[in-house]
């Protein structure tokens, strides 16, 4: 990938808002290049590098959508009943068969409409009687039958590059007869931890431990997005060694992500790491929980520094290190799916910055109604798995009160 300059994420500012971080990345990281040619069953997830247009349409030929009688609609009766004598009968796969003025094709679902035939009435709709068929009157011309490309045109633009693969567009590749698609390469992601309190879960804690989550979270959460990832451990604070690991790491890497020691105590090594590695430049995004944030390029790869508190990670994860990775792994630019909730709680907050709550939702009749969790600390690790959401406080609130409608960002949506 294209080797970024040093000073590529460079902000005037004092305090980013998540707009600006995004449009900043969005701006400054050049588009990814690359393609190579997968099979569709591994194209799951996958960036498409080209758009993919249809050889063929879709549907591939005239067919009936229902189980009925395939006709001429200048033979159906304005009026009153129409009896046609039934010719033939054709099932899905099979070849279409000519219709002669005046007859009906006893036709099921999938199968090609005859020559000559229009227009189909469902089999409710229809009586057989003694080889022939009575139908209503009423019917538009057209009814029950699924024209050649109605889905998609021969030659038209099926799925646009940038795309990323999900089931839906999978499926839609497959329906166009593509076995291979050309996608991007995925991005590699190195992950790794800092901080001299931090051991590996598996191992003996010592007196002044805690164990490492954050690499857990967010390597699961890069599960869910087109990269490589992998882990690179606990780095210590210590900024020479962080130093040297970060240049190591950057030769395999498109990014890499780090968590803690980006706040302004002492032991926060890894902005002093990355600016002696390469160049730094420190973000403070106004966003609760997740301020800090250290951003920077070492030899040529992005560095995200995360903060250390594991809800803060999780939050700055997601607007920042997502939307980073899905422009490195060319993918179109989405924004994460939210809806309304009413809340049952009563917050304050300060203006200026952006805050995320964690909610339990109920949904019942109405909007889904958001309940607070009862705890606000940015390192207790259960106030995600017992919540099912963040209520998004926008810039300029300062207070919620029972009642209000709330921006919902679901955690099923991202994790
Ligand atoms: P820091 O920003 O390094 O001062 O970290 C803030 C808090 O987050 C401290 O309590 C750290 O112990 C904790 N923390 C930092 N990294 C991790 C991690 N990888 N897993 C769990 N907790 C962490
Ligand atoms: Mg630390």
């Amino acid at each position: 990938m294209a080797q970024l300059s040093d000073d590529c994420f460079a902000f005037g500012g004092k305090l980013m808002s998540v707009e600006e971080a995004q449009a900043l990345i969005e701006a400054r990281i050049p588009p990814a290049g690359g393609r190579e040619s997968v099979a569709l069953r591994q194209a799951t997830g996958r960036v498409l590098a080209e758009d993919l247009r249809a050889r063929t349409p879709l549907p591939p030929f005239f067919n009936s959508a229902v189980d009925g009688y395939a006709f001429r609609h200048a033979d159906l009766a304005a009026e009153g009943p129409t009896r046609l004598p039934i010719a033939a009968r054709l099932q899905a796969g099979q070849a279409a068969a000519g219709l002669s003025p005046g007859t009906a094709i006893r036709i099921f679902t999938g199968a090609p409409m005859p020559d000559g035939a229009d227009t189909v009435m469902m089999q409710e709709d229809a009586r057989e009687e003694d080889g022939a068929v009575l139908l209503v009157p009423g019917l538009k011309r057209g009814a029950n039958c699924r024209p050649a490309g109605e889905d998609v045109a021969a030659g038209q633009v099926a799925l646009p590059a940038g795309t990323r693969l999900g089931p839906a567009a999978i499926g839609l590749a497959a329906a166009l007869g593509f076995r291979d698609v050309p996608v991007r390469p995925l991005v590699r992601v190195g992950v790794f931890s800092t901080g001299d309190e931090l051991a590996d879960p598996g191992m003996p804690l010592g007196p002044a431990q805690t164990y490492d989550s954050n690499r857990f979270t967010l390597l699961a959460l890069l599960a869910g997005l087109p990269v490589e990832a992998h882990d690179l451990g606990i780095l210590p604070d210590e900024p020479a060694a962080t130093a040297a690991a970060l240049a190591r790491a950057a030769a395999g890497h498109d990014l890499l992500l780090t968590s803690g020691g980006v706040s302004t105590g002492e032991a926060d090594h890894v902005k002093a790491a990355i600016g002696q590695g390469g160049r730094l430049v420190f973000w403070r995004l106004a966003i609760k929980p997740g301020r800090p944030a250290a951003m920077g390029v070492v030899e040529g790869v992005p560095v995200v520094g995360l903060p250390g508190n594991p809800v803060a990670a999780v939050v700055t994860f997601l607007h920042l290190a997502r939307p980073l990775v899905l422009r490195l792994a060319g993918a179109a630019p989405d924004s994460l799916p939210r809806f309304t909730a009413r809340a049952d709680f009563a917050y304050r907050k300060k203006a200026g910055r952006r805050e995320y709550v964690r909610v339990r939702l109920a949904f019942g009749a109405g909007l889904p109604v958001a309940r607070k969790y009862a705890r606000e600390g940015a390192g207790l690790l259960t106030s995600l798995t017992e919540s099912d959401a963040f209520a998004e406080l926008p810039e300029d609130v300062t207070a919620v009160a029972p009642g209000d409608e709330l921006r919902i960002l679901p955690f099923r949506a991202v994790f």
